[in-house]
């Protein structure tokens, strides 16, 4: 799918943003997706600060990002926030953002167009925080950096993509999913330790 006019408009406004505020201003009245943009409470843009140690990326906002405009603070966030814990960080080190900024209706997966229409605020975020390495979180946010492959084939292991150092693990809904002595919150646990070994 190549990037149509909305999605040209996006990247354009992202990159005339000087700073990370000036990106997260832009963003916050974006209306290139018009059903998301109409369905929305807030553009969840994320928590993007250049001094956190790696940033994690997730796939789109949820009911309680919607409502908040904070990423990850449902019940994904407080896995993340607990196995972050468990494996000896914080979330204040790290930084969350995700790969759409809007929250699909009824948490539906994101269209290829809305995606690819959003991608370019993702990618100047990526641009003005310049993060030491990033942690996708799942298959979606694997795929935005890897293209088409599987989260088996890559996890675990620090993939250089897009001009960002990028360790694909578990989405902490997986790991919900699985349950406390399922494979993804072992595995979730052990590559956010890998993370925060490799950005001591
Ligand atoms: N899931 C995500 O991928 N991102 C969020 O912000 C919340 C849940």
């Amino acid at each position: 799918m190549r990037p149509d006019a909305a999605a040209l408009e996006v990247r354009a406004a992202a990159q005339a943003a000087p700073d990370l505020a000036a990106l997260a201003a832009a963003a916050s009245t974006c209306t290139a997706c018009p059903e998301l943009a109409a369905t929305r409470t807030s553009v969840v843009v994320g928590d993007v600060r250049p001094q956190a140690r790696f940033l994690v990326l997730g796939e789109a906002p949820g009911a309680q990002e919607d409502e908040t405009g904070r990423p990850f603070v449902g019940r994904s966030g407080q896995l993340l926030d607990e196995l972050l814990a468990e494996a000896g960080g914080r979330r204040e080190d790290v930084a969350v953002m995700n790969t759409l900024k809007c929250r699909p209706p009824g948490n539906r997966p994101p269209k290829p167009v809305e995606s690819l229409r959003c991608r370019g605020w993702a990618e100047r975020q990526l641009a003005l925080a310049q993060p030491p390495l990033v942690v996708a979180l799942g298959l979606s946010a694997t795929r935005w950096f890897l293209g088409p492959t599987t989260l088996t084939a890559v996890r675990g292991r620090v993939h250089d993509a897009l001009g960002s150092r990028v360790l694909p693990t578990y989405h902490p809904s997986a790991a919900i999913r699985y349950g406390p002595r399922g494979e993804p919150r072992r595995l979730l646990r052990e590559d956010l330790a890998l993370a925060l070994e490799l950005t001591a």
